[in-house]
């Protein structure tokens, strides 16, 4: 299955308060623009699609916010699971999926392959050593550097077991000071600081299998199948005319953009038919 989320504006008419913009006329929508676009009061429509179909599974409106549009994944694939008792094997998408709580939860919670680039930010453009060059050992619960020295989330015992997680989900690994003070690689590593820390997702595990499957075969075609979602909004927009929402709230956004989705959906049904049609008649002839 695919997912993707579009923006559709909603009615206008805000004001501005010390630089947070609310509508007036519909308080629950956000203010939002497309990347270098101008900005405008919006919901979002987000499709949970069948891939081999095209067919939309699932639809569901949320205020045009990133972490809203993301969030709805896990309601969608609930949703569907629990009405249908279908649950897909992988899931489809862009790099606004790619966060590690999402592929944390597909990957550990529902078992499904993330087809979806994960976002990374730890790569460094300085010229200094990134994340990547540290080597992770699962058993000892540490890294080790190109020196080999170990960084470890805690260098002495504490009375009380500690977790080590901070509030963004992540674990912290520290070096020791006393390898870096005497490391030929200090520049390289740590130019500013005494010790070099890395910054361990609570769900890295499930970002490298994510990181596993982009080097796949399957990953490639994938991506190619992503295009069957983007068309869709292409459609609703463009041959739908559905740019602009008539009805007010996230429940108005939700009856267009469910009735949207069928109308969608009956029409592919229609094609099929049709085609089925034609065969039998050519078959008869
Ligand atoms: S500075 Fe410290 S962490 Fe970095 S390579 Fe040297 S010993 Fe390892």
């Amino acid at each position: 299955m695919c997912l993707k989320y579009d923006k559709i504006i909603c009615r206008q008419n805000g004001f501005n308060v010390n630089y947070i913009c609310f509508s007036l006329t519909d308080p629950a929508s956000r203010f939002t623009s497309a990347a270098g676009g101008k900005a405008f009061y919006s919901y979002s429509t987000n499709y949970l699609i069948d891939l081999r179909a095209g067919i939309i599974m699932d639809v569901e409106a949320t205020p045009s916010t990133l972490s809203q549009e993301v969030g709805s994944t896990k309601t969608m694939i609930d949703r569907v699971e629990e009405r249908f008792n279908i649950k897909p094997k992988k899931i489809v998408g862009d790099t606004a999926y790619g966060a590690a709580a999402l592929l944390g939860w597909l990957v550990d919670k529902k078992n499904i392959a993330p087809h979806i680039p994960v976002i990374d930010k730890t790569n460094r453009t300085d010229d200094t050593l990134s994340s990547n060059d540290f080597k992770w050992n699962e058993s000892a619960d540490e890294y080790r550097c190109p020196e080999g020295k170990a960084l470890r989330k805690n260098w002495r015992p504490f009375k009380n077991e500690r977790s080590h997680i901070t509030k963004a989900d992540t674990i912290i690994y520290r070096s020791s000071q006393r390898d870096c003070a005497e490391c030929p690689n200090k520049n390289k590593c740590c130019p500013h600081t005494p010790i070099r820390k890395i910054v361990r997702s609570v769900h890295e595990a499930a970002r490298d299998v994510a990181r596993q499957i982009r080097t796949t075969a399957e990953y490639a075609i994938s991506r190619c199948e992503r295009k069957k979602v983007e068309m869709l909004f292409a459609h609703l927009k463009k041959i739908m005319k559905l740019d602009r929402l008539r009805l007010r709230g996230i429940s108005g956004a939700q009856d267009e953009f469910l009735l949207a989705a069928t109308t969608q959906n009956l029409r592919k049904m229609a094609k099929w038919t049709m085609k089925n049609a034609k065969k039998e008649q050519i078959a008869m002839a």
